[in-house]
């Protein structure tokens, strides 16, 4: 039992008390439906949403935010889970509410004279693009419309409100389609000439709002709410149902959010960007969201409101401009946004709006951002002191590191593009990375032909919500229109794909399904290539390469400190020594899986392998393994010498013998052809021949046949063949000088008897290599544990094996009793679609029930040999849940593709940091 201090008890005790006490106003808290803006506070998302809780944290400590109240994700929940009805008595709290917006403001909901306006906005614990938009201007009708424009002195202004008012009311709360609403406007603007939305005069604004109306009644057959009590209500009713709209259920889906979240409802009072040349609305972040600069970064427009600069629909001018054109706004606001930086220690995303010279903060929360700003922003604050490296560590996405490594294009092919003069367009470098693929106009078509696997562009005028399934299947977005904070850009970086947004010299056809630029004309299904990280945009398909990581000077600070607090080792899965050389250059420490049948399909080596399957006798097969010793040596000579000093694992031959020869049915048509045509009768001898041996070897489920130890022990002169080319690879080097650390690996072991077998091959023609080559060399002699069963006598086989590599794909294979080759193909996804699982497992190790057998394997196998070493080689050695389990349950190293090498350093930092935090948290 641990000896408790007096100290550490006193502690206990306080922090039981501390737990009793924050239970009990946590409950309170729970149970409490509406919070005005200064009651809560920014560790409220979970209650509040993000936004409810930014712009609680911005009341409290004094920031200008309009008043407002949230009605909690709790209330929302309630909601669903009764069939879409309202707690009792939750609008009497709500008027409540709204009464003490109404006093902070001196105006009244729906009063004719000086009436408040509200907004009505969504928000849950995590941002959803995919989610409801906002309701601006919420409690106008043709009465309070007559008020505001009194109060304001401003007839066109108010009709303006009006209009915006009853448009997104019409879209977003009735669901009427935004185009319908988009044509009218259009069509009127057509009849007066106008420009733009700002040359429509009053009576212009009058009879739009008028025809809306009339749009709603045709689509909807109910007439537009006047009661501004009727109106909210509605509205929050929209924001709920719109949790488990199908927009949003794919976002979290695909986001792995949590569907029992639920939303918050911000209710705030109406501030206007839209009074003048004195107003403006914006957004901006405290660092460039792109590339991690820290420098503010955003958009603004003046005389507008929130949606236009979103919704990408006017060019909005940069941040900087600000300056010139608002100076003491401008001050103010950089003021700000520095003070939220320091008080939340992240960059900050934020909204503002100016009304008539006052600066008013309509939201705040941490910014989404690419993986390079990711890097740099963690780095740099670290470097600042504004957080430890710890924090700096935990900060990025080990996927983002991955996204960092993806290819670019090759300078040489972009170059020839731009000199054949398909360089169409520069637009915004929304979102960085380089891909090509068939230009796509919507998204349900994106998703058709995406399916099929083709890379696809998807290029729209402008995209919004209805557009995410799309983006979700497209290897990069085009826009014509919009910022670096419209839709496409926002959705595009949380999704880590290239986009190019705003690029405005193109225009984009959806119905005839085209783009044209200059004369150029791109049609539905040719290529285009787009740089997110330039703003470019190709009219052809660009080759890519792969970037350098040694330029990369954020990433292998951070790298290096990853390396630092990680304890497990982070070892590469490499055939060839040019995977061999990448892994080291991505600091591999080690390699854990050397599959050698890799080598066997090679061309020049396939023949041979053939011949050694086929032979007729010993002798025959014993003159084709001749051959290919020579050949397997030098293979390992190459990577053993580029792992120098480090450990390489070496698995034997695998798969099944007849994976090296022709398809079956392949074989019976060429056959039968022969057979009709006649004319060849020694071709058709060879091929009936090659025929009746592949019909001996197949079997009807050969992933559970003749494959890894019990070929080697059918066969075992392929065993003496490779273990020789090891061990004679091994000497050669070490008569160099070069050290090497060859461990040879047994696969797919389920008794302990079939390793001894082998062993008692493998460590006497070990010794007689040695002797012949007269230099003694160091190796290991252990085995895969990918079968259950060796799980369970894993005490047994560690008395034979030096070192277990846990092959997860075939033991999750087994274990689920899923096939490895068919089960994604046919019911695995719909399995975590229908959240049947919560993970493809051969993506993320199933925990509990691999995950168990794993552990049982690295408790007997340490208890039979102590110093036993203990890696994973299947694909969950490079994704970052699977990698916190094999930290846990104390593996010595983890082995992935060589590109997931610094993804997996930094999760297996982020592993030991969790586990450091979670000490420290028990402890207190
Ligand atoms: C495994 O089964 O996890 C493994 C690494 O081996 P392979 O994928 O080659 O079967
Ligand atoms: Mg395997």
């Amino acid at each position: 039992m641990a000896i408790r201090t007096p100290e550490k008890a006193r502690r206990r005790a306080v922090s039981r008390r501390r737990t009793a006490r924050s239970t009990r106003s946590a409950k309170a808290s729970a149970r409490k439906r509406i919070w005005l803006f200064e009651e809560g506070n920014a560790s409220m998302r979970e209650l509040l949403g993000g936004k409810g809780a930014g712009l609680a944290e911005m009341s409290r400590v004094g920031l200008p935010v309009p008043p407002g109240f949230t009605i909690t994700t709790a209330v929302c929940n309630e909601y669903n889970a009764k069939g879409r009805t309202f707690p009792p008595g939750l609008m009497d709290e709500v008027r409540r509410a709204l009464g003490s917006i109404e006093r902070k403001m001196g105006k009244r909901f729906g009063d004719a004279q000086n009436p408040l306006l509200v907004s009505v906005r969504s928000g849950a614990k995590f941002s959803m693009p995919g989610m409801m938009d906002t309701v601006l201007n919420l409690g106008l009708n043709e009465e309070t419309l007559r008020g505001l424009a009194a109060l304001t002195g401003n007839e066109r202004f108010a009709e303006d409100a009006y209009r915006r008012f009853v448009q997104m009311f019409g879209k977003i709360v009735l669901d009427v389609p935004g185009e319908k609403f988009e044509a009218i406007i259009e069509a009127r603007k057509h009849r007066g000439g106008a420009k733009l939305d700002t040359d429509l005069s009053a009576k212009d604004l009058t009879e739009i709002a008028k025809e809306f109306k009339a749009l709603i009644r045709r689509e909807k057959g109910v007439e537009f709410p006047t009661d501004p009590g009727v109106q909210l209500e509605m509205a929050i009713r929209a924001v709920f149902d719109s949790w488990m709209g199908k927009r949003a259920v794919d976002y979290r889906n695909f986001n792995k959010i949590p569907h029992d979240l639920g939303t918050a409802v911000n209710v705030q009072a109406m501030v206007f960007g839209n009074m003048g040349a004195e107003s403006a609305t914006g957004v901006a972040f405290t660092r460039n969201p792109a590339t991690g600069e820290k420098r503010l970064y955003g958009e603004y427009l003046p005389n507008a409101q929130g949606e236009d600069v979103v919704a990408g629909t006017r060019t909005p001018h940069p941040i900087a401009q600000m300056d010139r054109e608002l100076p003491g706004v401008y001050r103010q606001f950089r003021d700000v946004a520095k003070m939220l930086e320091r008080h939340y220690k992240d960059m900050q995303d934020l909204e503002f709006t100016v009304e008539r010279g006052k600066l008013w903060m309509l939201q705040t929360r941490s910014g989404k951002r690419t993986a390079q700003a990711a890097v740099k922003v963690a780095v740099d604050m670290a470097r600042e002191k504004l957080i430890s490296r710890d924090e700096a560590l935990l900060r990025v996405e080990p996927e983002q590191i991955y996204q960092l490594l993806l290819p670019r294009f090759d300078p040489e092919d972009k170059g020839a593009a731009e000199r054949e003069g398909k360089l169409l367009a520069r637009g915004l470098n929304a979102s960085p990375g380089a891909a090509t693929g068939m230009a796509v106009f919507d998204p349900d078509t994106a998703v058709e032909i995406g399916a099929n696997g083709q890379a696809v562009i998807l290029v729209r005028p402008e995209t919004n919500p209805d557009d995410v399934h799309g983006m979700l299947i497209a290897k990069g977005i085009l826009t014509a229109r919009g910022g670096a904070t419209s839709h496409a850009a926002v959705v595009a970086r949380g999704l880590g794909k290239p986009c190019v947004a705003g690029a405005e010299a193109i225009r984009v056809d959806p119905q005839a399904k085209l783009l044209s630029v200059d004369g150029q004309v791109i049609r539905q299904g040719e290529f285009i290539s787009i740089d997110g990280t330039t703003g470019e945009v190709f009219g052809r398909a660009i080759r890519t390469i792969d970037p350098d990581l040694t330029k990369e000077r954020d990433l292998q600070t951070l790298l290096g400190w990853a390396d630092h607090v990680r304890r497990l080792g982070v070892w590469a899965n490499a055939d060839y020594p040019r995977d061999a050389a990448r892994a080291r250059a991505f600091s591999a420490e080690g390699i854990g899986l050397c599959r050698t049948e890799h080598m066997f399909f090679e061309e020049d080596r396939l023949p041979i392998v053939r011949r050694m399957i086929l032979a007729e006798n010993e002798g025959e097969r014993q003159r084709a393994l001749d051959q290919l010793l020579p050949i397997q040596r030098q293979d390992f000579v190459g990577i053993l010498r580029e792992m120098a000093g480090l450990t390489v694992v070496i698995r034997l031959i695998d798969p099944p013998l007849h994976e090296f020869l022709p398809r079956y049915d392949e074989l019976l048509v060429e056959v039968a052809e022969l057979r009709v045509r006649g004319t060849d009768p020694r071709g058709l001898e060879e091929k009936e021949r090659l025929l009746r041996a592949v019909a001996a070897m197949r079997e009807q489920n050969p992933m559970l046949g003749l494959r890894g130890i019990r070929l080697g022990i059918l066969y075992p002169g392929i065993i003496d063949m490779q273990v020789r080319a090891i061990l004679e690879a091994a000497c050669t080097l070490a008569k160099e000088g070069v050290r090497t650390h060859p461990e040879i690996m047994i696969p797919l072991v389920g008794h302990p008897n079939e390793l001894r077998v082998v062993e008692q091959r493998v460590r006497p023609l070990a010794d007689r290599v040695m002797a012949e080559q007269r230099v003694r060399v160091a190796y290991k002699f252990g085995t895969m544990i990918e079968i259950p069963r060796a799980c369970v006598v894993a005490d047994e086989i560690a008395e034979l094996a030096e070192f277990f590599s846990f092959g997860s794909n075939d033991l999750t294979q087994l274990i689920f009793g899923f096939s490895r080759d068919d089960a994604e193909g046919k019911f695995l996804l719909r399995y975590v679609s229908d959240k049947i699982l919560p993970e493809n497992p051969f993506q993320v190790l199933d925990a509990k029930g691999v995950g168990a057998l794993i552990e049982m394997a690295v408790r007997l196998g340490r208890k039979a040999r102590p110093d036993i070493e203990l890696g994973i080689c299947g694909e969950h050695g490079g994704d970052p849940q699977s990698i916190e389990f094999c930290h846990k349950v104390g593996l010595t190293y983890v082995s992935c593709s060589p590109f997931r090498v610094p993804t997996a350093r930094l999760a297996a930092a982020q592993a030991a940091l969790k586990e450091k935090q979670a000490r420290a948290e028990r402890d207190r």
